[in-house]
């Protein structure tokens, strides 16, 4: 007689930093979980990662609900002013969080710092964790889903897929994306200063390309330049001198003489878009059901919502005695994250729009984003809040 399966209200494949957040916020309404990785602990500490993100507030609210924004407090650094410009334009546009009554515009945190600190936290909860591990084939029933996951069968109401870009639950449910490569890479390095950064985070375009030089620590900006493949790598082959030379001449001297660069990591770029994200019993959430390019620093910030909306449908539903994660409530959950997504997408497209090409066009669009933002209140509320 076979054993039956080991049961689960929820399988999340993927403990990267979404199917953790998710994992927590579901252990919080006492759900019980199962989280599988392909890569032990250890092996994911490995990976080669120096992306540092920018959080907004409302990612802010969300961590702190989930107990993690106070074990993060010794990797934060706090964005206090914004200064947008476009190099051979005149005048900047300067946000300030003062101004709007806000302790901060947003959140600098390492990506690592992020993911050991939801390790940390995961391993004091009682989660289930299956980690080297693979889900070899998934099974929809009308009631429930079955996994095989390595050499044991396991089952629960519904499956997650936070198994990134590439997401082999998504294959599994054979959902199709659309992918846009937009021939970009995002260059990413440390740069260490003369002066400090006050707490500011400047963005630029130079010509074809995006800037962000944001805060660190104290005498260091993390530096985010997004551009075309071929110029990037160029970028990428300079010696550190010939480098922060051309960063310097494109940036300015607002941070003083930049001292030194780090090593750089080039990130390619593309969006990519799961056609559903429910598929019966099984959900998509963070990369596996939306890749988005870094500018504008949205695909964390995105997917956290995400996990917010998902566990708040999971809390009215329980309140009105519904246990069960049913396929009415996953419908839901499709259908109410769409517009903030489909929001969020085009806000992404239409920066990279904006700052892939030169032209008259584009330096009058440039500049005419960068005076309403210097003079209305509405303008810049309108920006932070996209975030
Ligand atoms: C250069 C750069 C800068 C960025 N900056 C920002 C920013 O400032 N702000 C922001 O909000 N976002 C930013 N992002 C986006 C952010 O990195 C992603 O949105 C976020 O990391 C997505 O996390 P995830 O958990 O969905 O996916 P991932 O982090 O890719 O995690 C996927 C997990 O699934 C596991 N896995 C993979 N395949 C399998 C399998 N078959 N079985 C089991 N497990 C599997 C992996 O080991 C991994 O642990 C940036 C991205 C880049 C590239």
């Amino acid at each position: 007689m076979s054993t039956p399966p080991e049961s689960f209200d929820v399988i999340i494949c993927g403990s990267g930093h979404i199917g953790s957040c998710l994992a927590l916020a579901l252990v919080q309404q006492g759900y019980r979980i199962a989280l599988v990785d392909s890569l032990s602990p250890e092996q994911r500490r490995q990976r080669r990662d120096n992306r540092v993100f920018a959080l907004s507030n409302k990612t802010r609210t969300i961590l702190d609900r989930l107990d993690i924004w106070s074990l993060l407090q010794g990797h934060i650094t706090p964005i206090k002013h914004l200064h947008i410009s476009n190099k051979g334009s005149f005048g900047a546009a300067r946000l300030h969080a003062e101004d709007m009554q806000e302790e901060a515009l947003g959140y600098m945190l390492e990506s690592r710092a992020l993911q050991q600190t939801l390790d940390q936290a995961i391993a004091e909860q009682s989660i289930a964790i299956f980690s080297p591990a693979t889900i070899r084939e998934v099974y929809q029933h009308p009631e429930h889903i079955t996994v095989t996951l390595n050499d044991k069968t396991v089952s629960a109401n519904c499956l997650v897929g936070t198994d990134g870009t590439d997401s082999f639950v998504r294959q599994q449910a054979r959902i199709g994306v659309t992918r846009k490569d937009y021939h970009q890479k995002a260059l990413v390095a440390t740069i260490d200063l003369h002066h400090s950064h006050a707490f500011t985070a400047y963005e630029r375009w130079v010509d074809d390309t995006a800037i962000a030089l944001l805060p660190h620590s104290p005498w260091r900006s993390v530096l985010i330049w997004s551009g075309h493949n071929d110029y990037m790598d160029e970028l990428m082959a300079y010696e550190d001198p010939m480098f922060l030379s051309h960063l310097q001449h494109a940036v300015g001297y607002r941070l003083g003489k930049l001292s030194s660069v780090s090593e750089r990591y080039a990130y390619p770029l593309f969006q990519v878009q799961a056609d559903k994200v429910v598929e019966k019993r099984l959900l998509l959430m963070g990369n596996a059901a939306q890749t988005l390019h870094p500018m504008g620093a949205q695909g964390f910030n995105l997917a956290v919502k995400h996990v917010a909306l998902f566990s708040h449908l999971l809390r009215e539903r329980r309140r009105n005695g519904e246990t069960d994660i049913s396929l009415s409530l996953l419908s839901d959950y499709a259908e109410q994250q769409e517009k903030e997504t489909a929001r969020t997408l085009a806000f992404t497209d239409r920066a990279v729009e904006l700052s892939s090409h030169i032209g008259p066009l584009n330096t009058t669009a440039r500049t005419l984003l960068i005076n309403a933002l210097g003079s209305s209140r509405i303008a810049q509320r309108a920006l932070l809040y996209t975030r």
